[in-house]
């Protein structure tokens, strides 16, 4: 009798300590092969704001964006690989706020930040105040890859980019019509509000000035490496080198392989304050928050309560994605083997 229970016992042990095959399979199952993400900005973009073409042609950019990094992974390339090509197609294309159709300074220049981050080893690149490099995103990462720093800015960058071979081109390069009529009316805008209050000197832009367009990209490989990547023009009227979240490691950007991938978009300034991409990683690390809660607590709990508008886009160890927001939309989009989702407005 006694030695059945000392077998049963010894057999229930065993059987709470180790995972039947077919759980082990379903855990590995759940995990994706790999994972990416990407935004184009966030900001008051509602249906009625787009015509029926420049909504196909957002969609049709943001899927050929995601069909870039997801080649990549799909054939077994590195997450920062993915990230950086992601980022660079996004910069190209002039409907989005990063390279080629950023938005203008109140000096009528154009502006790039951008940086990348590494979850296997917390390496990280990041650029400010670029104006000749054609993409940003390449420069943040020579940052992190060719030299000891993390982040460089404005013509000191810009003599590393040109010493590193990057792609340079004239600041001309960067203009789009329709962001230089954006400056126009961000400014008239400023004047009536000078007028009203009797203020002098630079307003924070009230947030149409600003309709975003800021792009990101974050990725989970075959090999469990998590990156995320951010460029943008930053903010329309900006002002005296005016930097961002977008450049900042841990406000715009944030990786870690024990944790997730994020970049975010939205009203710059509050993003710095809030430490937004790191307080996702933090609460996840520290609490045990899954990604969809951190990113739910952190984009439309503390965020949302002070003010701050915007969304992020993440993906976890675990190649979990989550893309809140707290403003009218966010283009966005994921893929995972099987999956491909593009989005703009809340639906
Ligand atoms: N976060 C960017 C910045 O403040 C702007 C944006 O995402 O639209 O520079």
């Amino acid at each position: 009798m006694r030695s059945t229970i000392f077998w049963l016992a010894t057999l229930l042990l065993a059987s709470c300590q180790q995972p039947a095959p077919e759980q082990a399979a379903s855990v590995k199952k759940e995990r994706p092969a790999y994972a990416i993400a990407i935004h184009g900005g966030a900001g008051t973009i509602r249906a009625t704001d787009l015509t029926a073409e420049q909504d196909a042609a957002y969609r049709a950019a943001l899927d050929s964006a995601l069909q870039i990094g997801e080649k990549i992974l799909q054939e077994g390339g590195a997450a920062i690989d993915a990230v950086e090509q992601t980022i660079r197609f996004l910069e190209d294309s002039p409907l989005f706020n990063a390279g080629k159709g950023a938005v203008f300074t109140h000096e009528g220049r154009n502006e790039l930040d951008a940086s990348i981050m590494q979850g296997k080893d917390l390496s990280a690149g990041a650029v400010a105040g670029l104006t000749v490099v054609r993409h940003p995103i390449a420069a943040a990462r020579a940052v992190m890859e060719q030299s000891p720093h993390v982040m460089l800015t404005g013509q000191g960058a810009e003599q590393f980019a040109r010493e590193k071979g990057l792609e340079i081109v004239d600041p001309s390069y960067f203009f789009t019509q329709q962001r230089w009529d954006a400056l126009q009316r961000a400014k008239a805008e400023e004047a009536t509000r000078l007028d009203h209050d009797g203020q002098q000197g630079y307003q924070q832009p009230s947030t149409t000035d600003y309709k975003f367009g800021t792009v990101g990209c974050v990725a989970l490989d075959q090999a469990g490496n998590l990156v995320a990547g951010t460029s943008t023009g930053g903010m329309t009227n900006k002002r005296w080198n005016r930097v961002g979240d977008a450049p900042v490691i841990g406000a715009g950007t944030y990786a870690n392989n024990e944790t997730c991938a994020v970049s975010c978009t939205g009203h710059g300034e509050y993003f710095i304050r809030w430490a937004v991409a790191h307080d996702v990683s933090a609460l996840m690390a520290y609490k045990g928050l899954s990604l969809a809660a951190a990113t739910e607590e952190v984009i439309n709990g503390k965020l949302k309560v002070a003010g701050g508008e915007g969304g992020l886009i993440a993906v976890d160890a675990q190649g979990n994605i989550a893309m809140p927001f707290n403003s009218e939309g966010m283009y966005r989009g994921y893929a995972k083997p099987g999956e491909r989702v593009v989005a703009i407005y809340k639906e």
